[in-house]
């Protein structure tokens, strides 16, 4: 139930995409009590740091609680006639293309259903996307051109049931800590379960690790690709999957076959086991997080994976398959709704015309745009050159989390007109708003969440919404109003909101789309505020469960596809003047740019300000010893960090956090310095691979 007699509610954290249920207890006086839910499938009453921390993030401090145009008080009237009038102007003049949402996975499915809904159907321009691009974006490709849709195959109790658990690029401990306890709770349980990790650095997960392969940052094709060629030459190949479920196969092997995995950098022990564990084990789940994804070869490393999983048939069965960990509490929300400049809601594509029409029909919208938007380091590169006149940002902050942030940074400030809705208005995006919109937060918004098992669980609203501060999806929708399309956009509640995208589902579904949850369209708003943790696909046929097991996939054919993969080196290349290959990523107790964990006292503890982890020979090298002050210096820009030499990361590589903004550390704005060079296929950043020179400060 939502909330029970003592007044506790059931509701999800709000943190990553492991979507832990969480129970909230108001005290009454604007503060909570918060503990892991029992009933809840993802952590069965886990909670990490951060979980358990949400109590000491739920005050004022730092709130933004009125509108706020040019710096000055506003009436919510004036602010939202301003916006609408504004975009409604700009796209007079300059064409739909010519204003862009950027969004996040921050954000409930009901906000982005609006958002998206409002950008696509009514002002007729892809032009939204949303820091998952930042994510996860490799991993939607990836996807879609093996399986023909974005389609999680499998659960997390795959990874319990599992002999061997591969992570790839991912420091589970970490980023996704409940997740990490189960696995290490079931490897407890049996201590024949086997974890292999690959990852350039040694991170809290490697700990756990049998096996912890460093291989050079970027060769994940190669490593896949010489695992491929072992399942074939071992005879290990599943030859009936394979004909009667798989295409690619032969082009495949042959491109594997031609790739050399010496580019890994590993020893042929190292190599040997690795061949040995994967080859040798029937269940094997292969995990994959932002090490894989953040890649100028994100789509094909992922792609390598899904081939030696296709391959042999290990898909969509208890205990095996490929499996993606999503960042964010919502990225897989997002991604179901559409929230990215290159897909429409519910899984159906942009550039097929039977889709376009059925959203436009359903919609009754006027316009649909028939191409894919600006994926987001293009559309703040549109900004910059002033083709995109009007942004709003919708919670998130992308003038410190983007790549070449300081160019994102003064792209956003020269833009014409910009809206930032947020919590908080000290961020460092918030700063260069032309209108502020304050928004309601965890805690006080009411809506669903999809975590990476597919789960859709409700985040509920327990505390009064603080000053003048609005949900997302009221915000929008208010402003589609004013801009012109009153009935469309008539919401009155996030559960109107749900059963129509529900609705939507099951149009998806009459195209074959895996995304189906039409079992939930009429649900009563009683049913919609009790709805349990539920996973995905939900209609007359089924509930829940794996995709893929029956060897069915949602391509034209119906049949998976295996591609012809090659090593890419990461875009940077090091040199005399930037010989560091920089590595970036999260810590245990923060998250994304600190707004909500900052906080949290207790949350500092841990890893109190920035650093920078160099090899012990580096620093010798450098004269540089433990907590220096070091200047860490990119084409793009430039960091003042404190040195970590430890042998985590490899000769000639360096990693740093990501966390920090202007507003707590103002020379470790790290994404300043990485290079905002994408993914062909996904348009996801290169966020591990850029180059940099170090120097004592
Ligand atoms: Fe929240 Fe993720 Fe920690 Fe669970 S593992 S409590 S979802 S941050």
């Amino acid at each position: 139930v939502a909330q029970s007699n003592d007044c506790t509610f059931r509701t999800t954290c709000p943190y990553c995409g492991v979507g832990c249920g969480v129970l909230a207890t108001p005290d009454g006086q604007g503060g909570i009590t918060v503990k892991g839910d029992p009933a809840h499938p993802a952590n069965k009453g886990r909670l990490c740091s951060k979980g358990s921390s949400l109590a000491e993030t739920v005050g004022l401090d730092g709130r933004l609680l009125h509108p706020v145009i040019d710096g000055a008080r506003s009436t919510w009237d004036e602010a939202l006639d301003l916006t609408a009038q504004k975009f409604r102007e700009t796209i007079a003049e300059h064409g739909p293309d010519s204003v862009a949402f950027y969004v996040s996975g921050q954000l409930l499915t009901e906000d982005y259903y609006v958002a998206n809904k409002l950008m696509k159907g009514f002002i007729g321009s892809a032009n939204i996307d949303t820091n998952s691009r930042l994510c996860m974006a490799s991993t939607v490709a990836g996807h879609r051109r093996a399986f023909g849709t974005d389609t999680v195959p499998g659960m997390y109790e795959d990874l319990e049931q599992a002999d061997l658990i591969v992570l790839v690029g991912s420091n589970l401990a970490w980023c996704h800590p409940v997740l990490y306890q189960r696995v290490v709770a079931a490897k407890q349980d049996r201590p024949g379960m086997k974890v292999i990790n690959i990852d350039p650095r040694r991170t809290a997960t490697s700990d756990l690790a049998d096996l912890h392969l460093m291989l050079e940052p970027g060769s994940d094709v190669a490593l896949f690709n010489r695992l491929l060629v072992e399942i074939v030459d071992r005879g290990l190949v599943d030859e009936a999957f394979v004909s009667d479920s798989v295409d690619g196969f032969d082009k495949a092997v042959e491109a594997a076959r031609a790739d050399d995995a010496a580019v890994t950098g590993l020893s042929d022990e190292d190599l040997t086991a690795f061949l040995e564990m994967w080859t040798g084990t029937e269940k094997v789940v292969t995990v994959f997080s932002q090490g894989v994804n953040q890649s100028t070869s994100g789509s094909d490393k992922v792609n390598s994976i899904l081939n030696c999983h296709l391959a042999t048939g290990r898909i969509g069965k208890p205990g095996l398959g490929p499996f993606s960990v999503t960042g964010q509490p919502n990225a897989m929300g997002g991604r179901e709704v559409g929230g990215l400049a290159n897909m429409l809601a519910c899984h159906l594509d942009i550039e097929n015309a039977e889709h376009r029409a059925a959203v436009r029909k359903f919609w009754d919208a006027p316009a649909m745009p028939e191409a894919a938007g600006a994926k987001a380091v293009d559309m703040f590169q549109r900004v910059a050159d002033g083709k995109i006149k009007a942004l709003w940002v919708i919670c998130t902050n992308p003038a410190v989390s983007m790549p070449d942030a300081d160019a994102v940074r003064d792209a956003i400030a020269g833009c014409d007109f910009v809206v930032v809705s947020d919590m908080f208005a000290t961020t460092d995006t918030a700063k260069l708003a032309d209108v502020l919109l304050p928004a309601t937060g965890w805690g006080e918004k009411d809506g669903t969440v999809t975590n990476s098992e597919r789960c859709i669980s409700r985040q509920r609203g327990l505390l009064p919404a603080p000053g003048e501060a609005r949900h997302d999806w009221d915000i929008l929708s208010d402003v589609g109003r004013r801009m012109g399309w009153t009935k469309e956009f008539d919401y009155q509640t996030p559960a109107e909101v749900f059963r129509e995208y529900a609705a939507l589902s099951g149009v998806a579904a009459g195209f074959g789309r895996d995304f189906d949850i039409s079992a939930l369209s009429d649900l009563e708003d009683a049913d919609y505020d009790g709805l349990e943790p539920v996973r995905w696909p939900i209609n007359a046929v089924r509930t829940g469960g794996r995709f893929f097991g029956d060897g069915k996939f949602f391509t034209d054919t119906g049949k998976a596809k295996m591609l012809p993969l090659t090593h890419r080196a990461p875009a940077a290349k090091t040199g005399p003047k930037y010989p560091f290959r920089f590595n970036t990523g999260r810590i245990r107790d923060q998250w994304h740019t600190m707004t909500r964990t900052a906080l949290s006292g207790r949350l500092s503890q841990h890893l109190a300000e920035p650093f920078l982890e160099i090899h012990p020979e580096d620093a010798a090298e450098l004269g540089l010893k433990p907590a220096d002050l070091v200047t860490v210096e990119s084409p793009q820009g430039r960091a003042l960090l404190r040195a970590l030499p430890t042998d985590r990361v490899g000769r000639k590589q360096v990693f740093a956090p990501m966390h920090w903004t202007s507003e707590y550390a103002s020379a470790a704005r790290i994404d300043a310095l990485v290079r905002a060079e994408v993914d062909p296929v996904s348009g996801q950043p290169e966020s591990k691979a850029s180059v940099v020179k170090v120097t004592r400060f």
